[in-house]
Parts: structure tokens; C-alpha cells; sequence
């Protein structure tokens, strides 16, 4: 009796570890098929994984093949645009001898934008009245190297030295809701949704917190500057700095990322790319180099 007891026992056991067995299997079966179907998730157990400074890692390098794109005239093509998007202006790079910003107006409101911004602004700053209730102000968006100028004289510990601004691009907007502007703009809900989402609409906090060795500035949680999809939700998974995210594209080399390939090739150079690309995008990054994005076609 003891004996088929102890027998009991011991199938309950085992049949107690099957399950368990069983349980952790279908686990990592479903965790696989999201991570193979999922590439951006892959990306992301990737980067946690290998830490902050392993850059070149966490991206994969495509096997296309290249081809020569010499003679290539960027206007003549409907899959194609140029764009001033990733332009790098910093204490360390002023803007670019002869730069002409892309300007045009924001929805009648007598704002003057980049045009590679106008419908990203549009699109965040409705989410942000959608999802807060708030309504988001301009205070800046472009500034010429004049108006700098008598900004810095006001302020010379604020502001960059005029020629060396976003804001003379038009690709950088300052902004405020009711009764929250500067730092206080993070107190206010708004200030809130805008540090955590604008990444999806294509805007990074250009000089975020602690990353003033870096940037140079200190943090600015109202100052948004639109880099373009996908690019913004690169630097917000690495957590880095956009300055950091040009070095890390090493000339010449292909980069995937979710359904985009990206590309930073020499400026005088011809542009090598694969084919098989859609809605392809051309900025200069005032380095000496431009970088190319184009979406994979499926
Ligand atoms: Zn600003």
C-alpha cells in the first residue's frame, strides 16, 4: 500500500516537471515566433542586451549588392526626395557656407517651418492635444544668423554662437503649452507626452538630460528637432545623442532597421544603394557625408 503511495507520489512528481517543462517550451516557441516576426522587438532584446556603447552590433549589415548611381538626377525621380532633415549644426559645426533653408508655412499661421517638418509637426502636435487636452505653442522655430546674434549678445550663456544654431535651419521648434514654457514645459502633461512620444513622429529632444558633455547644451526638454523617421526611434531605443547617432553610421555601410535601410556615404562621392527601395530620402549631414533612407519594398 506504502509502496503504490510513495509510486503515486512519484508520478505526480514527474508529471508536476513535464508541465513545467511543457510550460516553458511553448514560452520560448511564442517568444520566438515574436521576435522572427517581429525584427524591431529582435533589435531591442539586442540592445539591452549589449549595452549602450555597442553601436555597431545591435544593427544588421545587409548583403545587397551595390549599384553605382552616377548621373543620377535626384529631382527627376518620383522615389526620391532630398531633404535637409539630418543636417548636424553644433558648437563644432556651423552651417554650411551658401545652406538655403527649405521654408514654408505651417497651416496659415504665419509660421515659417522646414517643409521636411510641416506635416510631422501637424501630426504630434495633435497627438498632444488629443492624448492631453493641452494645446501646444511655437516659440521658435526659425531664426536667422542675425537674430542669433542678438539672442547670444542677450544671453551669451544660453545661446550657440549665431551660424552654429538648429534654429537657422527651421528643422528645430521650441515649444510651450499654457502656463508651462522652458523647464516648466515638463511639468505640464504635455511636456510629459512630448519627452516620451515625439520619437514616434520623427522629432528627438535634441540636448537631453546628462548629455551636456555631448551636446554641449544643457538639457532643453522644449526644444524638438526633426530628424525623420526612422532615425528619431533609433536614437531614442540607443538612448543617445544625435551627435553619437552620425558616428555611429560608418561611411559606406548599410544599415536595416525595422523596414528601412540607411546609408552614410560620401558627399562627392557617386551613392551606391540596392535596389528594391521606396520612398527614398537624401540629406546632407554637414559632415561631409549624406545619408541615405529608403524602405525596403516587401
Ligand atoms: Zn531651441
Amino acid at each position: 500500500m506504502s509502496n503504490k503511495k510513495n509510486k503515486n507520489q512519484k508520478n505526480n512528481k514527474l508529471n508536476i516537471i513535464k508541465i513545467i517543462i511543457g510550460s516553458l517550451c511553448i514560452i520560448l516557441l511564442v517568444m520566438t515566433i515574436i521576435l522572427v516576426s517581429k525584427p524591431e522587438l529582435l533589435y531591442r532584446v539586442q540592445g539591452s542586451f549589449l549595452g549602450r556603447n555597442d553601436n555597431h552590433i545591435s544593427f544588421k549589415e545587409n548583403k545587397y549588392s551595390e549599384i553605382n548611381l552616377q548621373g543620377f538626377d535626384l529631382n527627376s525621380q518620383t522615389e526620391w526626395r532630398s531633404e535637409q532633415s539630418l543636417i548636424l549644426l553644433n558648437k563644432a559645426h556651423a552651417l554650411p557656407e551658401g545652406f538655403v533653408p527649405q521654408m514654408a508655412e505651417y497651416k496659415d499661421s504665419g509660421v515659417q517651418m522646414n517643409v521636411a517638418i510641416l506635416d510631422a509637426y501637424a501630426q504630434l502636435s495633435a497627438a498632444v492635444t488629443e492624448n492631453t487636452g493641452d494645446k501646444m505653442y511655437v516659440s521658435s522655430v526659425y531664426r536667422s544668423v542675425e537674430e542669433q546674434a542678438e539672442l547670444q549678445a542677450n544671453d551669451p550663456e544660453l545661446a550657440l554662437p549665431p551660424g552654429n544654431s538648429e534654429h537657422h535651419t527651421g528643422l528645430a521648434v521650441d515649444v510651450y503649452v499654457f502656463e508651462h514654457a522652458g523647464m516648466n514645459f515638463l511639468e505640464s502633461e504635455a511636456g510629459q507626452y512630448v519627452n516620451k512620444n515625439c520619437y514616434d513622429f520623427g522629432f528627438i529632444i535634441r540636448y537631453p538630460k546628462d548629455k551636456e558633455d555631448i551636446t554641449g547644451i544643457s538639457f532643453e526638454p522644449w526644444h524638438l528637432r526633426y530628424v525623420g523617421l526612422p532615425h528619431s526611434k533609433i536614437i531614442q531605443q540607443k538612448f543617445i545623442t544625435f551627435e553619437e547617432y552620425i558616428n555611429l553610421l560608418q561611411p559606406n555601410k548599410f544599415y536595416h532597421y525595422d523596414k528601412y535601410l540607411i546609408t552614410r556615404q560620401p558627399l562627392n562621392s557617386n551613392i551606391k544603394l540596392p535596389t528594391g527601395l521606396q520612398n527614398i530620402v537624401y540629406s546632407p549631414d554637414n559632415t561631409g557625408h549624406v545619408i541615405v533612407t529608403g524602405q525596403i519594398i516587401d
